[in-house]
């Protein structure tokens, strides 16, 4: 996915390009590169491996320069080496740029370009991007040059890109991949999310798909579309990224600390928006839209990963409390489909970075086809923030670990206040509002006493550590939190795992159970205990190692791990905790790079 960023000001630019790119390096971390300039030298440094082995080449070194480049990679064209890492640079070595995304006709410009005697040193599609720049840079004209190349490409990209001949400018363009711009005094910045920027600035202009941005120290900033060379005015806002916030603290890792933070994400989230003397909804934010949802008679959510689950759970939240027609679907397939949306339809849209590239593809069609849509976000600001018709935000707070957790827990205290608020304006009375009120007063404090018992979780994976194989069973409210827990497994611990519906295990996957495949229960005492509880005998009958989960104890289980009594649309927020924990320390026991797990990275940005 790729964290980028360029500065050009007074200061040294290396600096802030180091710190921007810790602070970028959940993006993506097979390898990184910085490239700055000074009145005379190019300085271009590029590393396998992590930010902090290329801070460690390059800290000494005395290197100077008020403009540079800095780049965090997650490859997706050419392998994990120094070539293919970023920053990338033409034949003639005077235009360097950084690249997030994906150019989808790269190989058949690169045909071109080799043709025209272009060498190549990378097996990047970045690299074809700076030479495609200086085959139109004959004419001496940067600003010109990058806006022909940008008409040549396909794909989804965000670049910014520097010229030798001309220091005192920065180019950057957008399109799906996202790319912020900060002002400061005398000062610019460009990156993929404000995280680098509050370094210097809580101004931003948040670019839009089709922009570029000319940055010239002299000039000042103009932003234009690429797509139709009008000029756009720019639109300031402030960020309000607490420093604070993105530390870790007396924490090992972000994990942790995020999983700690659970209580606060949920009440956060709900204690502005929520009315407890009048039982009632406080969503302003919705205002403008109350007609429209009044009339709608179906609801689709979307999203990919773990806000998926969250998509799940709303689906039997609204169909159990609203009787609505409800659909939880996949972004990534979502998008290909020829999905019959109607002027009835409400689209809810789950991501935590609001840049999930599958989600905002699959909200641009439907936005096409004129949907309602709604997104449940985290990230102020963000692309999927100014698409969508009305934003819920997720108040978790910033979130640095790839695994996501709190994130998870506000989305779905989000989806809990939406559907109350629904039940408002659509005249529904809601069967146990006023306990459905009570719970989530006090849901926050029960999560805390579970977290206050994470040493038992800890001595539970300890006890496991030798097994490879997991499965996850839950019914209905706790489907979509054993499919979180098996995710949060192979993410971090990169174990197999998986999760079923428990009545599903019969027709199949109960196959493989025997006295080494240890299986999590989630069988809280609600409306279909009993039902998961015949699943729990039937894997047991086969010598199947069980960990249950629940609020009731069950002599069968080898293992109960108890959880405070609730209600059914709460127990998740109670049964997600201990599995969080599991996978956290399942991990840490095999030494595994918990905030930064193999392969991955948090926001996802190419297809
Ligand atoms: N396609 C570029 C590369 O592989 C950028 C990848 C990304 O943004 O994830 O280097």
């Amino acid at each position: 996915m790729c964290g980028i960023v360029g500065y050009l000001g007074k200061r040294n630019s290396l600096l802030i390009l180091l710190e921007g790119l810790k602070r970028l390096e959940y993006r993506g971390y097979d390898s990184c590169g910085v490239v700055l300039s000074n009145n005379e030298e190019i300085y271009l440094y590029k590393k396998v491996g992590k930010v902090s082995e290329l801070e460690k080449e390059v800290k000494n070194k005395n290197l100077d320069g008020n403009i540079g480049l800095g780049h965090t990679r997650w490859a997706t064209h050419g392998g994990i080496t120094e070539n293919n890492a970023h920053p990338h640079y033409d034949c003639s070595q005077n235009i360097f740029l950084i690249h997030n995304g994906i150019i989808e006709n790269y190989q058949e410009l690169k045909e071109k370009l080799k043709k025209k005697n272009h060498n190549f040193y990378s097996e990047t599609d970045s690299e074809v991007f700076a030479h495609l720049i200086e085959e139109y840079y004959k004419n001496n004209d940067f600003e010109n040059s990058v806006l022909k190349a940008l008409k040549e490409i396909r794909g989804n990209f965000a670049f910014v890109i520097f010229n030798k001949k001309e220091k005192d400018k920065l180019i950057g363009a957008r399109f799906s991949s996202p790319l912020i711009l900060g002002l400061g005094k005398e000062e610019y910045i460009l990156a993929s999310d404000p995280s680098p920027i509050s370094l210097i600035t809580k101004n931003v202009v948040y670019l839009d798909d089709g922009d570029m941005v000319v940055v010239d120290k002299n000039k000042g900033v103009k932003i234009f579309s690429f797509l139709n060379e009008k000029e756009k005015p720019l639109v300031i806002y402030q960020i309000n990224w607490q420093i604070d916030d993105i530390k870790k603290e007396n924490y090992e890792h972000y994990m942790i600390k995020e999983i700690e933070e659970e209580p606060k994400a949920v009440f956060n989230t709900f204690y502005k928006r929520l009315n407890f003397e009048r039982l009632e909804t406080n969503l302003k934010e919705l205002n403008e839209i109350k007609e429209k949802l009044r009339n709608i008679e179906k609801i689709v959510l979307t999203a990919c990963g773990t806000a998926y689950y969250a998509c799940l759970y709303g689906r039997y939240l609204f169909e159990e409390y609203l009787n609505l027609n409800s659909e939880a679907e996949i972004a990534s397939e979502l998008r290909y489909r020829n999905y019959p949306y109607n002027e009835k339809t409400l689209l809810i849209v789950i991501s935590q970075s609001g840049e999930t590239i599958d989600t905002l593809e699959a909200l641009k069609i439907a936005k096409k086809r004129n949907v309602l849509i709604i997104g449940i976000i985290n990230v102020p600001g963000s692309s999927i923030t100014r698409l969508v018709d009305k934003v819920i935000y997720t108040q978790a707070g910033p979130e640095l670990a790839v695994a996501s957790t709190k994130a998870f827990l506000a989305q779905i205290t989000s989806l809990v206040i939406l559907m109350i608020y629904l039940a408002e304006i659509k005249g529904i009375n809601l069967k146990n509002k006023k306990q459905i009120f009570e719970e989530i007063k006090i849901i926050p404090e029960k999560i805390k006493e579970i977290i206050n018992r994470k040493e038992e979780i800890k001595k539970l994976a300890e006890d496991l550590i030798c097994f490879k194989n997991f499965y996850f069973l839950g019914r209905k409210f706790q489907y979509p939190i054993a499919l979180e827990g098996a995710l949060k497994l192979k993410e971090i611990a990169y174990l197999h795992s998986e999760a079923y519906p428990a009545g599903e295990t019969k027709h199949g996957p109960i196959a493989l159970i025997d006295e080494n495949f240890p299986v999590f229960i989630l069988a809280p005492k609600d409306s279909v205990y009993e039902k998961t509880i015949s699943n729990l005998e039937e894997i047991k009958a086969r010598k199947g190692k069980i960990i249950l989960i629940s609020d009731e104890a069950f002599e069968k289980a080898d293992y109960v791990f108890k959880i405070p009594k609730s209600l059914e649309i709460f127990y998740p927020f109670l049964t997600v905790v201990p599995l969080h924990l599991f996978a956290y320390y399942f991990a840490k026991i095999l030494g595994r790079e918990i905030d930064r797990p193999r392969n991955l990275a948090k926001s996802v940005t190419v297809e």
